[in-house]
């Protein structure tokens, strides 16, 4: 078996890359900001899903799945799931409108990482029911002074004094100063720092709410409110991984404010030097240079790849999309093409007819090429590199191949792909040659829009028809083929 590599990790925090040391290699723990459940969703959210899976299937294979937790939450309480559910369910009161979009975005989420080829976390806690411990960190804050009571536009607010923690600002390298020299969000009174933000806030009565009481200066106070988004990592984290862990995992944009934000309320409200001692970051998928989102109206999501022509003209297998996501390093941004997907599927089908004659294969046969390319920040140009070069040698490699594709979530034997390959029943193909039958008839007794008919049937069908001649009557001949 091949000796277990040292992981070496980028770490944002010290943008450096350095040798991995876990707190505990008997628990290795890792947590991953995961979806708002307010939409489905879109492929650029697939990408820290499949990144941070990828580096779960490493640590596992290095200290041991059981010695793994990797947590990924659900964010079910946001302003902009409100505003779906009203949007959605107008007839319904608002928290069981809520409930059905979250619970349904949920779902789908799930079985959209699933199709993706990611093994679920260990545990995928819903923001709705770590309230408690939000309030709870909340109240450390205000003790500590760095939490304080102010009453905004839209009433009260808890907020996070940003003034009071000395290194605000240094995973994102920013500076409270040039924040509010350079501010161009309107000023809020109410707030003893631009920057400060919110974490919980009053709800009206017709909006989602807790009732929570905070006492400040010995004084209690009832806010029947809502948290803000920040608090809900540092108290989901917290509560499962403890006050530090090893991996904190997200997308880009959430360097600034979000991780920035989970970083004072945990560090401030445990007193410790960090949260968590590696923060990784995955590069944006984009669309012709722009970030692939929901508010740049550029979007697909994972859903229509998988079950809709939306995307080409037709369905893509997940381990198509991995393989597209994973062709290109994580901290890199990827350009999302019909001609990626179409590069992805063919390396995946050759890679899996070479590796298919040496199934089942296990972990005990991974390539030792490809672990120490994965350990080394995971580096995937390496990996497919070598994935290549193992499915061009002929002795021995096809079942180190089938092991690391199986590692991989790549793992793509011929019944998966075969299957979608346009396969005719027999009547059916003899009906389609009756149609086309017709319309030469059709055509031969000018009675054109009768054919044309015919022809415009078949293709709504999917059936695409080329006219041509026979060389030896000069009579016109018709064939046909199933349009992908
Ligand atoms: P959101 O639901 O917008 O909070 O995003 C969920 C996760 O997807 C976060 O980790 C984001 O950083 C990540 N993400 C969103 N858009 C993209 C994109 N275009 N490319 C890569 N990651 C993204
Ligand atoms: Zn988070």
């Amino acid at each position: 078996m091949a000796e277990k590599p040292t992981l070496k990790l980028y770490n944002t925090l010290t943008r450096e890359k350095a040798d991995f040391t876990p707190i505990d290699a008997k628990n290795v723990r890792m947590y991953v900001c995961g979806p708002t459940v307010y939409d489905f969703a879109h492929i650029g959210n697939a990408r820290p899903v499949i990144v941070f899976d990828v580096l779960n299937r490493l640590l596992r294979h290095v200290y041991g799945a059981e010695n793994v937790t990797y947590v990924r939450n659900i964010t079910d309480v946001d302003d902009k799931i409100n505003a779906r559910a009203l949007r959605d369910y107008p007839g319904l009161p608002l928290n069981d409108a809520i409930r059905r979009v979250t619970e349904k975005t949920e779902t789908q989420f799930i079985e959209d990482a699933k199709a993706l080829g990611c093994l679920d976390p260990d545990v995928q806690p819903r923001a709705t029911e770590n309230i408690v411990q939000m309030v709870e960190i909340i109240q450390t804050l205000i003790d500590k002074g760095h939490a304080y009571v102010a009453t905004g536009s839209e009433g009260k607010e808890v907020l996070f004094s940003t003034g009071s923690m000395a290194d605000y600002g240094a995973l994102s390298k920013r500076k409270l100063e040039d924040q509010q020299a350079g501010a161009r969000v309107a000023v809020e009174e109410h707030k003893h720092n631009p920057a400060d933000f919110v974490l919980w806030k009053q709800s009206a009565e017709n909006e989602p709410g807790w009732d929570a009481s905070f006492t400040v200066e010995g004084v209690s106070q009832s806010i029947f409110g809502r948290p803000g988004w920040h608090i809900e990592c540092s108290a989901m984290s917290g509560r499962y991984l403890g006050d530090v862990f090893d991996i904190h995992g997200g997308g880009l944009d959430l360097i600034f404010p979000h991780h920035e934000n989970e970083i004072a309320q945990s560090r401030c409200a445990h007193g410790t030097p960090v949260m968590a001692n590696v923060w990784m970051h995955n590069g944006f998928l984009q669309v012709e240079g722009r970030k692939m989102s929901k508010s740049e109206g550029n979007f697909v999501t994972i859903a229509e790849l998988l079950h809709s022509d939306v995307f080409g003209g037709r369905k893509w297998p997940g381990e198509v999309l991995r393989l597209a996501m994973l062709m290109t390093h994580y901290r890199e941004p990827i350009d999302f093409s019909i001609k990626r997907l179409e590069e992805a599927e063919r390396i995946l089908k050759r890679w899996n007819l070479v590796a298919e004659q040496h199934a089942p294969a296990n972990d005990a046969a991974l390539d030792g090429e490809v672990l120490d390319a994965l350990a080394d920040d995971l580096d995937m140009s390496k990996v497919v590199a070598r994935l290549h070069a193992l499915a061009k040698e002929t002795e021995g490699s096809a079942e180190r191949l089938a092991a690391s594709l199986k590692f991989l979530g790549l793992w793509f034997p011929s019944a998966a792909w075969r299957k979608d390959e346009p396969v005719l029943q027999d009547d059916l193909k003899a009906a389609i040659d009756a149609l086309v039958e017709m319309r030469l008839e059709m055509l031969k007794a000018k009675n054109f829009a009768e054919a044309d008919k015919i022809r415009d049937q078949l293709v709504a069908q999917g059936i695409q028809l080329k006219d041509g001649k026979d060389p030896a009557t000069g009579e016109r001949v018709t064939t046909w083929e199933v349009k992908r």
